[in-house]
């Protein structure tokens, strides 16, 4: 079983300048030289800031994601960032099916899972998000929302392609709202994705797969979702961008 902790931080589309973009990457360049050993911390910036804070990062631990990726390879798709892109600009991992993409552009679990076939082709590790939305929720749909999540957006991937892909399970209704997910919801849910890969792969692959949450993670709730059951990590919205509390998000104790 693999006990290394990620920290994802997801700028999302934030800060609203260069400056300010360089400002919280040298702030977590300080912070990170003190985090506990078996973690990692991992920056999703925006496009236009990733070749900056690629070249700030360099001879740190931390790492470096994209929040999205186009379908195809290259071509004519105006506006489009491929995914050798983002790894000729030193990106290693690149998110895939976030909820915002799903919800402001579309994003079916069909052409998620063309970006995870593009992420995998191109050899980087893709955070594939899952989760279910505040009515599915309410139905008590969440376990059934992400199998088919899962099986779709992992459409025709190999148990050596799960070698480089990370879940994040994220409840919409937790995104950005300040609500949290129970430690009994995270558990469940987070046991059950673990299970699935049991049941659709083998128990390697099971024990070894990478489950993160996201959701309003924040100073004060992180220490007690990453004591949870097959949590190996978050991703960290709206907080990854205040200086002091990723600080203490990066430096959470368990
Ligand atoms: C996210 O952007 O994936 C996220 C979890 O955001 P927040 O932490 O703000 O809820």
């Amino acid at each position: 079983m693999n006990n290394e902790i990620i920290i994802s931080c997801n700028w999302k589309m934030n800060p609203s300048t260069l400056e300010e973009a360089i400002e919280l990457t040298q702030n977590i360049i300080q912070y990170s030289k003190h985090i506990p050993k078996n973690t990692k911390v991992l920056l999703i910036v925006p496009f236009p800031f990733i070749y900056c804070v690629s070249t700030l990062i360099k001879n740190t631990n931390i790492l470096l994601g994209g929040q999205d990726c186009h379908s195809e390879f290259l071509g004519p798709y105006t506006s489009g960032v491929s995914v050798s892109m983002l790894k000729s600009l030193g990106c290693s991992h690149v998110l895939a099916g976030h909820s915002e993409r799903r919800q402001l552009w579309k994003d079916t679990n069909e052409i998620i899972n063309k970006k995870v076939r593009k992420i995998l082709d191109n050899e980087l590790y893709c955070i594939l998000c899952i989760g279910e939305n505040k009515t599915e929720y309410e139905k008590g749909q969440n376990k059934e929302i992400c199998a088919k999540q899962l099986s779709e957006c992992l459409y025709q991937c190999s148990e050596n392609d799960l070698k480089h892909i990370i879940i994040a399970y994220e409840p919409v209704w937790a995104i950005g709202t300040g609500l949290n997910a129970t430690t009994e919801i995270i558990e469940d849910v987070h046991n059950y994705i673990r299970n699935w890969f049991k049941e659709h792969y083998s128990e390697t692959s099971s024990n070894n797969i990478c489950i993160q949450y996201g959701g309003s993670v924040n100073p004060i709730n992180v220490s007690s979702i990453l004591n949870i059951e097959n949590v190996n990590g978050v991703l960290v919205g709206s907080a990854s961008l205040d200086s002091e509390k990723i600080s203490k998000i990066m430096n959470y104790s368990i």
